[in-house]
């Protein structure tokens, strides 16, 4: 039976891909370079302390349950999961930070409290944002990107407006007070652009965020890996950890297999999870479909700096997840997407999994990670990080009122060379390419190659985007067109 299958990587997006593909009947090999699963979600753990080396937001839950309601399962099979409360904190000056509780209610009256009439303005938006979150992740995000004419249904046309306007014009339509404002911006910077680049029709994060509301994973996001993990063994999926492919062997128009440690491996489908971009660089020239000049005119989601802290005591005045907004968002996304250069005053996100996970660090201690968004590809050196170490820090202390440096164990590092080195990230993006209107749906690159018949691809760089939820979908679309393109017995 011509039922082998290899995958190249071990990201959200390939376990996903792998358990739906075992379950049809291929015999599935995933190849992944580093020695633990889960790419960009895989864990650091030191001294007692265990920290999320990417993704910290659970946000979406219905799409978790959704995946793993395909195989009869549910996310409680495999992970518990706790609502945060408060979602989070974003801070504008020394002490002065808003809170979002994990109601839309107690939201509202957050929002009334600093801009009159903004309370049923927010309820609107919130439940349009809804009408879209309905339109796009219970539907648009599942269809493969093959063709525009997915995007028209008689919904989206009624939304045709919102693809044409921004998130950036809609919310200051509505909203006069920047914090606020600056509040419903955030949730774009998961879709990796500018709110001014990003269509309206986006807004759904806003639901995902304050409709929804923000979740915790006990012992972290990669809890949900090694949940799939699991998914994926039971349904007799082999992993090979350490295991760099090198190639991908194409005969005439067919891939017929891939070396990895210098051995090779037949396969009758390949399909990667590895960034894109890489993917092609396995290939021979002649099988590359896109160009470099392509990747090079992208608008790619930022890279980061991060630091993984261990702290001998635990912070005040900080949640689970507390953003520092303090500076313009403006400027700093500025260094990101017109001129790539350090910040100079960095807008900054802070986690604190400690907070409500007992197992994220040593009793009274208190696990830290900072994370500064970048420009992709921009010069990376231990100096420098060094520099914005400090730069962070004294905000951290001032805007939270005390003293933390002295009470540092370890910090870890991680930045655009780690991207690069770890994953083969293009560039060194932390999370992908952008969803911006030309980048969105058929517009991205393609799941299935145009030029290698059996040859696949999945994960942040095509459909649907960046995130973690996207990433499980992509690996589902992956899967259906395998299944579509070549169907076992
Ligand atoms: C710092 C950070 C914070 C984030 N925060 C959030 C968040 O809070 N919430 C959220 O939803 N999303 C978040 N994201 C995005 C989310 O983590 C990603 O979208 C998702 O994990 C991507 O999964 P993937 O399967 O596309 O790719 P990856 O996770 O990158 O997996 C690709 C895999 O391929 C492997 N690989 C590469 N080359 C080869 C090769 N030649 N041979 C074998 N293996 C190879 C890599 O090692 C890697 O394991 C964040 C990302 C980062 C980096």
């Amino acid at each position: 039976m011509n039922n082998t299958l290899s995958i190249v990587g071990s990201g959200f997006s390939s376990l996903a891909a792998a358990s739906y593909l075992a379950r049809s009947g291929y015999d599935v090999t995933i190849f992944e370079k580093n020695d633990t699963v889960g790419g960009r979600a895989r864990q650091l753990k030191k001294g007692g302390f265990v920290f999320d080396i990417g993704p910290t937001w659970y946000w979406m839950p219905d799409v978790f349950e959704r995946f793993f309601a395909d195989f009869n399962k549910k996310p409680s099979d495999y992970y518990s999961l706790e609502k945060l409360n408060p979602a989070y904190n974003v801070y504008f000056d020394k002490l002065d930070y808003i809170s979002i509780e994990d109601s839309l209610e107690k939201i509202c009256e957050t929002f009334e409290s600093i801009e009159t009439g903004s309370a049923s303005k927010l309820k609107k938006f919130i439940g349009n944002a809804e009408d879209n979150y309905d339109i796009a992740i219970k539907d648009l995000v599942y269809r493969p990107g093959v063709s525009a004419l997915e995007l028209i249904t008689p919904q989206t046309m009624r939304k045709l407006g919102l693809f044409l306007d921004t998130i950036k014009k809609t919310v200051r339509r509505e909203f006069k007070n920047e914090r606020l404002v600056s509040i419903l911006e955030f949730p774009v910077l998961f879709l990796g652009a500018k709110p001014g680049d990003t269509p309206a029709f986006y807004n759904f994060m806003n639901f995902a965020d304050f409709g929804i509301g923000t979740f915790h994973p006990k012992n972290g996001m990669y809890s949900v890996i090694e949940g799939m993990r699991t998914l994926a063994e039971d349904l007799g999926v082999t992993i090979k950890t350490n295991s760099p492919v090198e190639r991908i062997e194409v005969e005439g128009k067919h891939a017929i297999g891939i070396w990895a440690n210098g051995e090779f491996f037949p396969s009758d489908i390949v399909l990667s999870g590895a960034d894109y971009h890489h993917s092609e660089t396995l290939l021979a020239p002649k099988h590359r479909a896109y160009s470099e000049q392509f990747w090079e005119k992208k608008t790619f989601a930022p890279s980061s700096l991060l630091f993984y802290v261990g702290f001998n005591k635990q912070l005040e005045n900080v949640v689970h997840h507390t953003l520092f907004f303090d500076v313009d968002f403006d400027i700093h996304a500025q260094a990101i997407y017109d001129d790539p250069e350090w910040p100079k005053e960095p807008l900054f996100y802070a986690s604190f999994p400690s907070k409500t996970d007992d197992n994220a660090a040593p009793t009274g201690c208190e696990a830290g990670i900072f994370l500064i968004p970048l420009a992709p590809g921009i010069k990376d050196t231990p100096e420098v990080r060094e520099q914005y170490f400090d730069i962070i820090m004294n905000r951290f202390q001032r805007l939270t009122d005390q003293d933390v440096t002295k009470n540092i164990i370890f910090k870890e590092s991680f930045c655009v060379n780690d991207f690069v080195k770890d994953y083969n990230s293009y560039k060194g993006n932390a999370y992908g390419m952008a969803n911006t209107l030309l980048q969105t749906a058929f517009l991205r690159p393609k799941l299935k190659s145009k030029k290698v018949k059996n040859l696949y691809f999945t994960g942040q760089l095509t459909v649907p985007g960046p995130g973690v939820p996207p990433s499980l979908i992509s690996g589902k679309l992956a899967a259906e067109l395998i299944n579509k393109h070549h169907p076992l017995p």
